[in-house]
């Protein structure tokens, strides 16, 4: 990393603030937020094949640790929206237009008012709902899976009741940005310690207004890839094992939606093992790393003192076409032409005026998670990936001439990126 670079991320954001001039929300609450958290289990009851791997061709053998969705919602004055955290690869882009239909019309939602993400574990089910494609046992999961974040949502409405909030940060060092040269100059996946990282852990505290503690919300921006496409055991990886931590710490029924932050080329420190390792002795290399995020979220969340009683909601989407890359133009036959451009669905939402969320349904390289974070009016910015869709590595600029597997990966041509960040921030200021 050099420092013009840094500049560059520092500096363009402010630019952009500039330009896009003052900002003026209301101020006060005109109601009282109300917040619902709820969990479901979703742990394979049958095996299954697993998200990631192409090579991986054989069924899941056991459990590691068990995979969970959490969900909340925020409510104040009728307008609402819900997060939820999914322990598992990708809802695809086959499958999420079908969830997400189901929920929107289950609970009389906008597409504005849900952020169905998943924390990218690669030790978890790959969905299907394809008879032609798909795995018969996967797709008895997914329909299962359905049911579940129908009613884990549902759950959550149940639960809505007055809260306060606090925010905090912290910084963790276990993920690690994984483009690594060459002695030749290219780019490998490996781990290099002197590339860009965001380290921030964002903490969200929940609480009831007596201060009885109810959840807390968290983003990290770390694949959740700490086992490679040997392992054959069922695991939330680094984000999951964090929050199982995080809940076990914390007790008193607290649930802990974590979100993949800008996560597209940082993967945890200790990458791509064949197994967990269980030698005596000896702590298993996911275990041990989700420990350690897990440990800084309720070091930040303890820190937290001051919770108030929270502010508005407003929220916002958007789908904007990226150009496809001319790479891919190989791949378009006269009788399939591949469509010229590839949707960018951007959510976003506020609760009063210091907190944000953003989610996008893309694999973004951290450099442009950054860059939306310091450009947001917000004082504090969830950045949520692999939210609401499936379209991929969306790499910044200045990476393409260098490029390594996010670039052979995007279907994204160069420039798109500045589109998605000018549309995130755009939208950011411009919600009421
Ligand atoms: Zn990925």
């Amino acid at each position: 990393m050099n420092v013009k670079r840094i500049f560059f991320v520092i500096s363009f954001p402010l630019i952009s603030l500039f330009s896009f001039g003052q900002v003026s929300k209301p101020e006060g609450n005109a109601g009282i937020l109300r917040a619902g958290f709820a969990k479901i289990d979703i742990t394979p009851s049958i095996p299954v094949k697993l998200y990631g791997y192409s090579s991986r061709k054989t069924y899941s053998e056991g459990t590691h640790d068990p995979l969970s969705v959490r969900a909340v919602i925020f409510e104040n004055n009728g307008k609402k929206f819900v997060l939820v955290s999914s322990d598992i690869g990708s809802y695809g882009s086959e499958v999420f237009p079908v969830i997400q239909k189901s929920i929107l019309e289950k609970f009389n939602l906008k597409e504005s008012e849900l952020f169905l993400s998943t924390i990218h574990s690669h030790s978890a089910p790959v969905l299907s709902l394809n008879a032609e494609t798909g795995d018969p046992n996967n797709i008895e999961y997914t329909k299962t899976l359905q049911q579940k974040l129908l009613t884990v949502i549902r759950e959550a409405f149940d639960n809505l009741r007055p809260v306060h909030t606090g925010i905090g940060t912290g910084s963790s060092p276990v993920g690690s940005n994984r483009r690594e040269m060459r002695p030749d100059g290219s780019i490998t996946l490996g781990r290099n310690p002197y590339g860009i990282t965001d380290k921030e852990v964002l903490v969200m505290k929940i609480a009831s207004p007596d201060g009885t503690p109810v959840g807390a919300l968290y983003d990290y921006a770390t694949h959740s890839t700490s086992l490679g496409p040997h392992n054959m055991q069922i695991s939330g990886d680094i984000l999951g094992l964090s929050a199982q931590f995080v809940e076990k710490i914390l007790g008193n029924e607290v649930i802990t939606p974590v979100f993949a932050g800008a996560s597209g080329n940082i993967d945890p420190w200790y990458r791509v093992l064949p197994e967990f390792n269980n030698e005596p002795g000896w702590i298993p290399e996911p275990v041990l790393l989700g420990t350690l995020l897990g440990e800084e979220v309720v070091h930040v969340y303890r820190s937290i003192k001051g919770v108030n009683p929270g502010g508005e909601i407003s929220t916002a989407f958007a789908t904007i076409e990226c150009p496809r890359r001319k790479v891919e133009d190989n791949k378009s036959t006269p009788d399939q032409p591949l469509p010229a451009t590839i949707p960018v669905n951007i959510t976003v939402a506020r609760i009063g005026n210091d907190v944000a969320f953003v989610g996008f349904n893309v694999e973004m390289l951290t450099e442009i998670g950054m860059e939306i974070k310091s450009g947001s009016p917000y004082k504090h910015t969830f950045i949520i990936t692999h939210c609401n869709g499936a379209s991929g590595y969306l790499p910044p600029a200045e990476l393409y001439k260098e490029g390594g597997y996010e670039i052979s990966a995007t279907r994204f041509e160069i420039g798109s990126s500045d589109m998605v960040v000018k549309k995130a921030l755009r939208m950011l200021y411009d919600l009421e």
